[in-house]
């Protein structure tokens, strides 16, 4: 019997992770995540998987199987989930950071927690999830039992020896696994150019502890608020330098009182206030933990670099940690918050200057041990962009492994015996895109957004008798992001407008008035300044 995989998103990005995997005609889905929308995606609020091939089989669709709860990963569950509501098995913290965003949006889903390396069965799918290190607690690689032998998932890890929480990356029993056969492994790709191993989450400790007991006034500690080990370690060091603390942020709060719940965050009570109830202590007896490491210009970090944060001004004697490095696409954010901060006369420590930080994601020399641990028969990289995919085949090939493929999304991998064949663009793969309410293909809309921003609009409204061509009233003209010397072009697009009116042979239909005005709006500003502003003609018949 063969099995068959399909990629719906995460090779060729760093995001809306998501696969089909494919057994007697039943599906499964490993992961439903989202994307964040890059620069160029003006307006756009998330970008999700094209789930088309998956809801024209909705009934074949058996269950949703989640290597961890970062919203690259979950995040789309709430979209798809509302058109097939089906049991969605992880972590117990993989569920409920799911949950939490998914009654946001009134979905209520079937969500089965899995403890580690017990066997699930669903429908033709065995499968079973392995603790891996991870810039989130309880996060897992999955090995699906196959008729095609073992299928692992390595899920977003890294080889960290000495974790947090005491639990490192099952290699034992990815190594039985290996011993036994695996056919095929999916691996994470993140940082697979980058050389040597990632430092263990447990170095951050001590320079939090150092900057922390440095601080004369307040201090700020932004993190991604999933990252409960993070949070834990900017705890422990405010704790140990005798501060009350409070978190701020929507999400940070969220997950927080999630980690307190299931025993993966750990704290004297006495030491968590209230925000407005911090200024009852000297600032150097506080500290607050904040979401907006990613320089979101609405989190309470980037306010309070602003000076625009209701309750927090940060003076000279504070300091922020900013425990994170851009994800790419914000780098520029960030430089922003650091700036803002540093206008303040703020100390900032952050992932570029301090050993603040450290990535959740293995650099080559852990990927090459994986291999060597799984052995597997074939290897395909996933989770990253294509050069970090095409970084991750070349360690695999280092190492001996037999057959490695390069996949993007959309293609689909059959695995049949000794046999793998790969099928390009086996299905629909494109981003799909949520904006407000609309979810949707709105590749045209972004297309005029650009055009929009790159070269302002131009509106020219003439009201007009269509029968004598004679205008009742203007042209009026109005611009936006054209020119701060607008008077004169309206002027002159005005004057370049009659004239066309008054040379078109009247009667005449109105679609064709409505292009000579805009063709000769366009001709006037073009003359004009050499731009190329959208023009929006209104005609008014009268
Ligand atoms: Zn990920
Ligand atoms: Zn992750």
């Amino acid at each position: 019997m063969t099995v068959r995989i399909t990629f719906l998103g995460g090779l060729g990005e760093i995001g809306r992770n998501c696969a089909t995997i494919e057994i007697d005609g039943k599906l499964a889905l490993l992961d439903a995540g989202l994307m964040f929308p890059e620069e160029d995606m003006l307006g756009v609020d998330l970008v999700l998987p094209d789930f088309t091939s998956v809801l024209e089989r909705a009934d074949d669709l058996e269950c949703i199987i989640l290597t961890h709860g970062h919203e690259d990963h979950v995040g789309s569950l709430s979209y798809l989930l509302r058109d097939v509501n089906v049991p969605v098995y992880g972590t117990p913290l993989a569920v409920e950071f799911a949950r939490s965003r998914m009654e946001e949006a009134g979905v209520t889903p079937d969500l089965r927690p899995v403890e580690l390396r017990e066997w699930i069965e669903h429908g033709p799918f065995r499968f079973t999830h392995l603790n891996v290190a991870h810039s989130v607690p309880q996060a897992t690689g999955v090995v699906l039992d196959t008729p095609e032998g073992y299928i692992v998932h390595s899920g977003d890890f890294k080889l960290d020896p000495t974790p947090i929480d005491g639990h490192p990356t099952d290699l034992a029993t990815f190594a039985g696994f290996g011993r036994s056969g695996v056919r095929l492994l999916l691996c994470d790709s993140t940082n697979a150019e980058r050389s040597g191993f990632v430092p263990s989450e447990s170095t951050v400790g001590q320079p939090f502890r150092d900057f922390v007991a440095r601080a004369e006034g307040r201090v700020i500690v932004a993190c991604f608020a999933s990252h409960l080990h993070r949070v834990q370690q900017a705890l422990n060091a405010v704790v140990a330098d005798g501060r009350r603390f409070a978190f701020l942020g929507r999400s940070m709060v969220r997950n927080s009182e999630i980690g307190y719940e299931l025993g993966l965050l750990k704290v004297a009570p006495e030491h968590q206030v209230e925000l407005e109830d911090l200024d009852d202590y000297p600032p150097g007896e506080t500290a607050v933990i904040c979401t907006g490491s990613q320089g979101e210009p609405y989190a309470a970090l980037s306010l309070m670099a602003s000076g625009e944060h209701h309750a927090i001004h940060l003076s000279p004697d504070d300091t922020v940690i900013i425990s994170a490095t851009p994800i790419p696409g914000n780098e520029a954010k960030v430089s922003r918050v650091i700036n803002n901060l540093t206008r303040l006369g703020v100390t900032v420590h952050h992932g570029l200057n301090s050993h603040v930080h450290v990535s959740g994601h293995a650099a080559a020399d852990e990927l090459r041990t994986f291999f060597n641990v799984v052995q597997p028969a074939t290897m395909i990289p996933v989770h990253g962009e294509y050069r970090h995919l095409h970084a991750n085949a070349a360690l695999a090939r280092q190492v001996g492994v037999a057959e490695v493929l390069v996949c993007q999304d959309g293609d689909a991998v059959t695995l049949d015996g000794m046999e793998t064949r790969l099928e390009h663009a086996a299905v629909p793969a494109g981003y799909v895109y949520v904006d407000g309410y609309g979810i949707g293909d709105v590749e045209e809309v972004l297309r005029d957004r650009r055009h929009l921003a790159d070269d302002g609009v131009l509106v020219v409204t003439v009201g007009i008798d269509a029968g004598s061509g004679e205008v009742v009233f203007g042209p009026d003209i109005d611009s936006h992001g054209v020119s701060d010397e607008w008077e004169e072009i309206h002027r002159e697009v005005a004057e370049s407008v009659s004239a066309a009116l008054s040379e078109m042979d009247w009667p005449t239909d109105l679609d064709s008035v409505r292009r000579g005005v805009r063709s000769a709006a366009a001709r006037a500003v073009r003359r004009q300044t050499n731009r190329r502003p959208v023009v929006f003609p209104i005609l008014i018949e009268l």
